[in-house]
């Protein structure tokens, strides 16, 4: 029996797949390609997403396989004139252990996942396409095919997490609003430059005048590729060719011969949001229900948080609360249209030559995403993100409040110890103690204080996390 059904494996589909598979909920997840996609695509894991790996149980795989963002040397025609980076790196904070952007390519982050699902018995069904959708009241029936058979599937739930082409999403007849720019391409490629230094990235352009055309290369961890990225001719092939004749062009770095192309596309703007994002049973998430620029680095991360979103509500929609559904589109279609807004501020700027159209500043990380309802004002209201914070637990070992988090489970942070612990709920408990104040179990002492103060808490305060680490309500 398949309680949900994921229909694309991509991070989206990873994510959402392994958030089911560990609450023990019946979790197919099928791709119609026949091998796993190979590419750095989304190369950009922003903090927030960070913290939802950490949640994953991914985190420590994602941090050894990728690197921080590389510094990079900018050339002026063929002259080298400064070094950069996307983004200052910021020292970790108590209430946000990581503040900075990691790189790591998509193919890689998606093995990883991959390896985490399958730790649960799930593994991906490749070469399996769904190629036609029935609903009911009960379910939705799901007709797929491998080859030449074809089978069909019923399940409670079904999560179109099938990329921007979305079949899901044309089968629920749900419009894909927005504009597909045919006056500007992108020529993005894995490729290797064995004649550059691979610790740093580049960014190769014409001239002091014409500081924007020209190509940028950025270092690729686990090898010896880098991602190269360009402006594209409408009528120019995306192959090496293309891309070597750039490199002759603008790099003026004698013996720069690129090889090895592993991934090339010829990228079109394609900016568009799903009307809804749900149908009944089944739901759209990632790129099936929005896509966007590559500008900012949005597009893989927000997918992750759409299924982020939507596991545990699956879930508990299936252990009977159908109500915590509704909130799936409501707040992350809200985030989804202000990301693609921002992507394509950004890509705007670099069609126009603004060189800040590649630095990654603060609104870019993801971290200040609240599903807060819009009057209500104050601090850390239900819809913020629960931050972190360090603790020390009832044995006196430091623990962090995202430890307490990390798992399928909510969480409710009971601070001071004369309020009277919540009655059963699913929730794990914890009273919040400042340092002499008590140790009545299961207690953390808040030794420096800084729950109470991110928490704006006093004494007798309660906190309800949700298991995606958003506060849920507060008294
Ligand atoms: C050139 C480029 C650069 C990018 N750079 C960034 C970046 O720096 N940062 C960032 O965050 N994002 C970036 N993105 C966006 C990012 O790659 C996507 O947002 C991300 O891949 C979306 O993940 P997804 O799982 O929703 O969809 P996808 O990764 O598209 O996965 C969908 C899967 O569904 C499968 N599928 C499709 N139809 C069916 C069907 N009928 N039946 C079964 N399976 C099906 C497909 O085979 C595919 O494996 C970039 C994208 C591109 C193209």
């Amino acid at each position: 029996m398949t309680q949900v059904l994921v229909v694309g494996a991509g991070p989206t589909g990873l994510t959402l797949a392994i958030e089911l598979a560990r609450r023990d909920i019946a979790v197919r997840i099928i791709d119609k390609t026949d091998e796993h996609f190979a590419g750095s695509r989304g190369d950009s894991i922003q903090p927030r997403t960070l913290e939802v790996f950490d949640d994953l149980g991914v985190l420590d795989a994602v941090l050894a396989a990728g690197i921080p963002t590389p510094i990079m040397r900018v050339h002026l025609g063929g002259q080298f004139v400064t070094e950069r980076r996307m983004a200052d790196p910021v020292e970790p904070t108590p209430d946000t252990p990581y503040p900075n952007l990691w790189v790591l390519g998509q193919s890689d982050t998606e093995a990883i996942l991959r390896t985490r699902l399958a730790e649960f018995g799930v593994h991906v069904e490749l070469g399996t396409a769904l190629t036609d959708l029935g609903k009911n009241a009960d379910g939705v029936t799901a007709t797929l095919t491998h080859g030449a058979t074809t089978e069909t599937v019923t399940a409670d739930y079904l999560v179109g997490a099938d990329g921007g082409r979305s079949t899901v999403r044309k089968l629920l007849g749900i419009p894909f609003d927005g504009v597909t720019d045919e006056s500007i391409r992108m020529l993005l490629g894995d490729v290797r430059a064995d004649a550059l230094d691979h610790e740093y990235g580049y960014w190769f352009a014409a001239s002091e005048d014409r500081p924007m055309e020209g190509f940028a290369l950025s270092p690729l961890p686990g090898g010896r590729h880098f991602q190269f990225a360009a402006g594209l001719d409408a009528d120019t092939d995306p192959s090496l060719e293309t891309l070597q004749a750039m490199a002759d062009r603008y790099a003026g770095v004698p013996g720069l011969t690129l090889t090895d192309l592993s991934w090339v596309t010829g990228w079109r703007p394609n900016i568009r949001l799903a009307q809804r994002f749900r149908e009944g049973r089944a739901f759209l998430a990632g790129d099936a229900a929005h896509v966007h620029p590559p500008t900012g680095g949005q597009g893989m991360n927000t997918g992750v948080q759409d299924a982020y979103n939507l596991g545990w509500k699956l879930a508990a929609a299936l252990h009977g609360d159908e109500s915590v559904l509704d909130t799936y589109e409501s707040e992350r279609r809200t985030v989804a249209a202000r990301v693609l807004g921002l992507s394509t501020e950004l890509l705007d700027k670099l069609v126009d030559g603004d060189e800040t159209a590649m630095e990654r500043g603060p609104q870019t990380r993801q971290l200040d995403i609240s599903y807060r309802a819009p009057d209500d004002h104050g601090p850390l209201v239900a819809g913020d993100r629960a931050p972190d914070a360090p603790l020390r637990d009832a044995d006196g070992r430091t623990v962090r409040l995202f430890d307490l988090f990390r798992g399928p489970h909510a969480t409710t942070l009971v601070f001071g110890a004369t309020t009277a612990l919540p009655a059963a709920s699913d929730a794990r408990v914890y009273r919040v103690l400042r340092p002499g104040l008590g140790t009545a179990d299961p207690h953390v002492i808040d030794v420096d204080g800084h729950a109470h103060s991110a928490y704006a808490a006093e004494d007798g305060t309660v906190v309800r996390v949700r298991p995606d680490g958003y506060i849920g309500g507060r008294d």
